[in-house]
């Protein structure tokens, strides 16, 4: 059976790696690695790290492109792949332009759909945007919705999806967590010496800062800066380490309001194997991504998150998680507490993930080879 992996940025392919090699190991399954390139910088990092050879490359980024061009272009460019190769199903991962485009020009080309990392939702087709219509959408069309917890199956199901429709899995990126980190204490990946200086002093505090969604674009960057630049004023102690998105709207912004502070490192975006050594050593993760929090609790590193509102709560709900969108105060009365009160702290960083336990890649393949194509 012929099966194509879709991926476009960096968390999808850090996400479906595991699947892939999965998929790969399979000799009744043919498997197609379909890059389009909506992050094409950040993903080569990740296809390298994991050793995965991207089978067909579209490019379909084109400067200041909007969103409705970037799908359009997605739903094309793979409709013409899905004539002229017949896949017996295509997986698509997540929230993306490129999972949502991939999704309808399968579904246009009659090929099953499976979902991985289905089932999140905030509810809010605004917040995050455009995510979370992403994500609806791709639901009302998939064949099989791989969700990650108890929590995202009753999304869907209050959908009226139906249960046959759906399985939890677990999520595939503490599959990927693992894989990474066992690498990396073994010496099969070596961290490089400029990211092992960045954390090399015991007598500091780590807080690692990530920040990339488009609602928190102008106003929220402004505002998190605005903290930031507190904090680290306020704490010699504290050392920031900020890998800053590629994004013009963030880049610039960050490097306007932080590049001048001793103890705040702006460097470029991180391999995926650095930026889990960082996360290990930092003592707090301040961020807006999505695949951080889900990685963090394995850890025990405690995440302050800077949204409004959050389609995983269920690390929230454990403790290891708390959101603090982007005030202000907020986020300084959060990371002043976490850095005084060894009660509050130790409370947040159990290391307890209701994400997963590095299996759910091996979940999902089982399910698949049961279809009936
Ligand atoms: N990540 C990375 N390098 C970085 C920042 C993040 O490899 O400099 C990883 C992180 O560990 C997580 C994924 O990228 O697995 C998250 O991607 P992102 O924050 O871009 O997207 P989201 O998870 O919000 O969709």
């Amino acid at each position: 059976k012929k099966v194509a992996v879709i991926i476009g940025t960096r968390p999808e392919a850090i996400k479906m790696a595991p699947v892939i090699h999965a998929l790969k190991a399979e000799e009744n399954i043919q498997t197609t690695v379909i890059s389009t390139g909506q992050h094409k910088e950040l993903l080569d990092h990740v296809t390298k790290l994991f050793d995965i050879e991207v089978d067909h490359s579209l490019d379909i980024m084109r400067s200041n492109q909007t969103l409705a061009g970037i799908t359009s272009k997605v739903v094309s460019m793979l409709d013409d792949l899905f004539q002229k190769e017949r896949y017996d199903l295509i997986l698509v991962h997540g929230d993306t332009t490129t999972a949502m485009g991939g999704a309808l020009a399968g579904f246009y080309n009659k090929i099953k759909v499976g979902h991985v990392e289905a089932g999140l939702r905030t509810n809010d087709i605004y917040a995050p945007f455009p995510e979370e219509v992403n994500r609806k959408i791709i639901s009302s069309i998939a064949y099989k919705n791989y969700a990650p917890t108890i929590n995202s199956q009753e999304n869907l199901l209050s959908e009226n999806i139906d249960k046959s429709k759906i399985k939890i899995t677990g999520n595939t990126v503490i599959d990927a967590l693992f894989y990474v980190l066992e690498r990396v204490e073994s010496g099969g990946i070596s961290i490089g010496e400029d990211i092992l200086s960045l954390v090399e002093n015991n007598e500091k505090k780590y807080l690692l800062v990530t920040g990339h969604r488009r609602e928190n674009f102008g106003e929220g960057f402004i505002s998190i800066c605005s903290a930031l630049r507190q904090l680290a004023l306020n704490n010699s102690e504290l050392e920031i380490i900020y890998p800053v998105h590629l994004n013009p709207n963030v880049k610039k912004v960050v490097h306007k309001h932080l590049s001048d502070l001793e103890n705040v490192h702006l460097i470029p975006p991180l391999d995926y194997s650095s930026f889990i050594f960082l996360m290990s050593k930092s003592f707090i993760i301040l961020t807006d991504s999505g695949g951080v929090q889900e990685e963090a609790p394995s850890l025990g590193i405690p995440v302050l998150v800077m949204r409004e509102k959050t389609e995983r709560p269920e690390a929230v709900t454990s403790g290891t998680v708390k959101i603090v969108g982007t005030n202000t105060d907020l986020i300084i009365k959060e990371v002043q507490n976490l850095l005084s009160n060894k009660r509050y702290y130790a409370a947040m960083s159990e290391k307890l993930n209701p994400y997963g336990d590095g299996k759910a890649s091996k979940r999902i393949i089982e399910d698949i080879l049961k279809f009936d194509f």
